[in-house]
């Protein structure tokens, strides 16, 4: 296959074709993006700082153009796809104070003077799922950038025209031709060079635990450093002495944003036994109110699935498992499934366990703070979750003892581009964003100078 059917979800309509780049293409960019890293990691800090900036400014000036793209390609709501747009930017804004502020440590040593460096690696490879394009894409090239690196990415199959159009405003920006080069293409093919060429010296892959586990196995032949941002299955812990109106008014926008497909979808809702048939009466309406409409309607709350086989492959969930209610959604082609609530009778159903990626939630009642957290926890994975409750100790107590590397209480917040984000367990390895993020692509040196 040389070229993929980029169709929009909400129409199943065909929006263009795109070519795939073969193996030798990419090896081909992969050794342009080496050729460009040395004087790209020259660039002054202060002009990096600023290319960066600029570069923001250009996606900022561009917003409504890369949401519309997205809207069409993903099918995002407007809403959505406006922030994503967004997020490109205050990402590239929040990393362009890292080139001016990499700064070392002086460690005192006895006979000298003793210095760290963070240097940069080199070619980093990013590796985008389809479910965030945008979004994704910046989280990793933004730090990686401001750190001195130079970036190959591969958007999904699925999804690249926003990636596109990005490293296209990243020139027009006055980001030097080879420093972030997009390279669409098979994940076996453009995605497996990224793992096995030795010039790329980090590979940053988010996407689907099982191919997570084949990209570090793979990484372990060259030693190659790499992040990992996988799946998830979060609880969202609701107690009896929380704001029931505020918990149950949420809960839907927790799990059906993006149509479910979401790694910090809060899939599984976990009520304390005293308040879960209040809890159900309550999030019914909030279910059945939700606006699931064209993506290209302001009003839109919820669009379609990436495609058809993901529709496919939710509805597969539902077989033989009770569905307490679902809500709406349009008529006519394109990948629609409505929010679906069902009823969890037991903790090994393959409902409660595996990830859904599609808008469905599973309930189930608990009986104290104990057996909430142990429930919270029985998942291989730890990416997020929500605990709802009006006694901030439990808050903070269930938020400790939950294994997931985001939390919010009495909230749903979980990706916010100034906190580190990542998962436990099999959700992933490493951080990406926050404060620390530009590190991970870097390596530490030490220099030690002898003062006779
Ligand atoms: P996927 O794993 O199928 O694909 C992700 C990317 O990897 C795609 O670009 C794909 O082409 C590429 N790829 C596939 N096989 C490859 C290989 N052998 N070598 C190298 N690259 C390869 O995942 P998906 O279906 O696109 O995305 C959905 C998954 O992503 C879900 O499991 C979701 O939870 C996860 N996800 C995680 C996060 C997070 O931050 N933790 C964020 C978004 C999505």
């Amino acid at each position: 296959m040389s070229s993929y059917t980029v169709i929009n979800p909400a129409t199943a309509e065909r929006v263009t074709d795109i070519e795939l780049a073969s193996e030798a293409e990419t090896d081909a960019l992969i050794e342009r993006a080496s050729r460009s890293f040395p004087a790209w990691r020259d660039v002054a800090p202060g002009e990096r700082a600023r290319l960066l900036r600029r570069f923001a400014t250009v996606v900022d000036d561009h917003l409504d153009e890369l949401a519309e793209l997205e809207v069409l390609n993903s099918g995002h709501t407007l809403g959505n796809a406006r922030w994503e747009a967004g997020n490109v930017r205050d990402v590239l804004n929040y990393y362009s104070a890292t080139p001016e502020r990499l700064f070392g440590r002086q460690i005192p040593v006895p006979g000298g003077v003793d210095l760290t460096f963070h240097e940069p690696l080199g070619v980093v490879g990013v590796i985008v799922p389809w479910n965030f394009p945008m979004p994704i894409a910046g989280w990793g090239f933004a730090p990686a950038l401001a750190a001195g690196n130079t970036v190959v990415l591969k958007p999904a199959e699925l999804t690249p025209l926003t990636a596109l159009r990005l490293a296209e405003l990243a020139i027009e920006a006055g980001i030097p031709e080879g420093v972030l080069t997009v390279i669409p293409g098979a994940g076996p093919v453009v995605g497996k060079r990224f793992i096995t060429h030795p010039l790329v010296r980090k590979v940053c892959f988010t996407g689907s635990t099982a191919v997570g586990k084949s990209i570090m196995a793979g990484c372990a032949d060259q030693v190659k450093r790499c992040t990992l941002e996988l799946g998830g299955k979060s609880a969202n812990v609701i107690f009896a002495d929380a704001d029931l109106e505020k918990a149950a008014a949420s809960a839907p926008y927790a799990v059906f944003d993006n149509a479910g497909q979401d790694c910090c979808a809060r899939s599984r809702i976990l009520v304390q036994d005293s308040v879960y048939e209040q809890f159900l009466a309550l999030l019914e309406p909030a279910v059945k109110n939700l606006r699931v409409l064209s993506p290209q309607d302001p009003a839109s709350e919820m669009g379609p699935l990436i495609s058809a086989r993901q529709q496919l492959r939710v509805q597969g969930f539902l077989d033989g498992v009770e569905i307490a209610y679902t809500g709406s959604h349009p008529d006519g082609a394109g990948f629609w499934m409505p929010p679906t609530v069902v009823l969890a009778e037991s903790t090994r159903q393959r409902i409660w366990q595996e990830e859904i990626f599609g808008p469905v939630v599973a309930v189930l009642p608990f009986s104290d703070e104990a057996e909430a957290i142990e429930l919270a926890n029985d998942t291989v994975y730890g990416l997020s979750g929500s605990i709802f409750t009006s006694d901030l100790g439990r808050g903070l107590r269930v938020s400790r003892a939950i294994q997931a590397g985001n939390l919010s209480v009495n909230s749903h917040s979980s990706v916010r581009y100034w906190t580190p984000f990542g998962g436990f367990k099999q959700s992933g390895l490493g951080r990406e964003l926050g404060p620390d993020a530009p590190y991970a692509f870097t390596e530490e040196k030490n220099v030690f100078i002898a003062d006779q």
